[in-house]
């Protein structure tokens, strides 16, 4: 494939900045001291920033770039209650009690963040379109019944039906799979924009945001802080860090129990340009957010507008750039939709997601300092029920402490940060998908 699938002005960026620019550099000057210094700007910060400022503590917000650059305003947008395993699947693993909790966790965040958005009234395009989630082989399709429809307490039930492939077209106009799944309540938003509210919200609290301010190193001094920063040296009562997949990413010495733990994982987006209405209307009739069984994880949705098709995954076996991964992201796309072979690309970029090595997200204390990270790529409800569960820590509320921390935050042997076991992981994964 050429560079003839990029349309002319082609950006390498997110095309949600187009409705929700970033924030331009606000010359915002660090304080000299504050009661929490939050470290990241995206979901985690944010809505950690809007519980404790709302309770009269002097937040600070930094960001080594612009506010929400990293994934928060990078993401597909697509809501759910995210978890990577299932309710039976943590029990196996943490016995009938724990395991239950946990499940509880995911199933809240998808029911808090819509009740928060509406509440707050924010603008985003939030949408409770349901999921699609297509078997890509025919041996898939069984185990996403057996997986998803299995009894679960009453009041972790996600509803979820079973669509065949006789009755596929209901879902989208493909050949590609072999029927799958419907998640009815999980949700769309405009990632951006849903940012731009959380900082709205966090700015009107009294919590300030400086950005284009990396912290460097955080040193324990006296009850609390010294937090160095490239605009100066702020002293904290309390610090959260809130980097996630960029969790030592331009600092490699700070946080260095935190980046043993975190497995940074470049994940690709494209656009495409507008398509015709009659086109986009079929090809997703229902305008779900979509996904499928494949390992190596694909997943789109039309555009909060419905014109165009927002496309991602981890297509490169290595890190690549963005407009590098955008044609086999094109590939990937229209082998479910094979008529797209000539439509253009308008945006591609990537962002690096929090993996972690038990593929659960983790919260808590380390040294003092408060942390939420490590939602494994799909962290718009978790970073952001978590965020606030973590700005509740920091006030002493119980309902800060949560059944995540009850489990060990994994690292490995020689595991530094850098995932040298990515490219022969995704290798197999590729190989596994292909067999399946
Ligand atoms: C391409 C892509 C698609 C995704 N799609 C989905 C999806 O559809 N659904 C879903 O649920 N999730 C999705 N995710 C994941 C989701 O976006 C993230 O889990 C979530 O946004 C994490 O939020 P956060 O606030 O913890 O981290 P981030 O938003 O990544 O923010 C971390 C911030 O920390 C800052 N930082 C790092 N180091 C320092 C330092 N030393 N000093 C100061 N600042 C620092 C960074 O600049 C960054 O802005 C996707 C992610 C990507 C990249």
């Amino acid at each position: 494939m050429t560079n003839s699938i990029f349309l002319p002005d082609h950006k390498e960026q997110p095309f949600w900045w187009e409705g929700a620019p970033r924030p331009a550099d606000d010359n915002a000057v660090l304080p000299a001291s504050a009661d929490v210094v939050i470290i990241g700007s995206g979901y985690t910060g944010l809505n950690a920033a809007i519980e404790t400022a709302r309770a009269g503590r002097h937040t600070v917000v930094v960001d080594a770039e612009a506010a929400g650059w990293g994934c928060s305003s990078r993401n597909g947008g697509q809501v759910s209650p995210s978890l990577k395993w299932s309710y039976h699947e943590l029990v196996d693993k943490f016995g009938p009690e724990l395991g239950y909790e946990i499940a509880r966790e995911g199933d809240a965040a998808l029911k808090w963040i819509g009740a928060f958005v509406e509440g707050e009234g924010i603008d985003c395009d939030f949408q409770r379109v349901g999921r699609f989630h297509g078997a890509h082989a025919a041996s898939t399709y069984e185990g996403l019944a057996t997986r998803n429809l299995k009894e679960v307490p009453d009041d972790i039930k996600l509803e979820a039906h079973m669509v065949p492939k006789s009755e596929l077209r209901s879902e989208m106009d493909t050949d590609y799979y072999h029927g799958g799944i419907v998640f009815p309540h999980h949700c769309s938003l405009q990632p951006a924009k849903y940012h731009l509210g959380l900082l709205e919200l966090a700015t009107k609290a009294g919590a300030e945001v400086v950005s284009h301010c990396k912290v460097e190193g955080i040193n324990k001094e006296g009850a609390g802080f010294a937090v160095n920063t490239t605009k100066g040296v702020i002293a904290a009562k309390e610090v959260i860090v809130a980097t996630s997949g960029y969790t030592g990413r331009t600092t490699p010495s700070l946080m260095p129990w935190h980046r043993r733990r975190i497995i940074p994982i470049g994940s690709y987006i494209i656009a495409t340009e507008p398509l015709p209405e009659e086109q986009i209307n079929r090809l997703m009739p229902k305008n779900r957010v979509n996904s499928d069984t494949r390992k190596m994880v694909v997943y789109y949705r039309q555009c909060h507008e419905g014109k165009r098709i927002v496309f991602g995954g981890r297509v490169a076996i290595s890190e690549s750039s963005a407009s590098k991964a955008a044609p086999d992201l094109h590939k990937e796309m229209c082998r479910i939709f094979p008529e797209l072979a000539n439509t253009k690309i308008s945006h591609s970029w990537m962002g690096f997601v929090g993996y972690t090595f038990n593929s659960l997200p983790h919260l808590g204390v380390k040294d003092g300092i408060h942390y939420s990270m490590g939602y494994c790529g799909s962290g718009v409800s978790l970073a952001s029920y978590f965020g606030k569960r973590i700005g509740q820590r920091v006030l002493g509320k119980k309902e800060g402490i949560r059944p995540l921390e009850k489990i060990k935050f994994e690292t490995r042997p020689f595991y530094n940060g850098k995932p040298w076991f990515l490219e022969p992981s995704i290798a197999y994964f590729r190989w596994k998908d292909g067999r399946a």
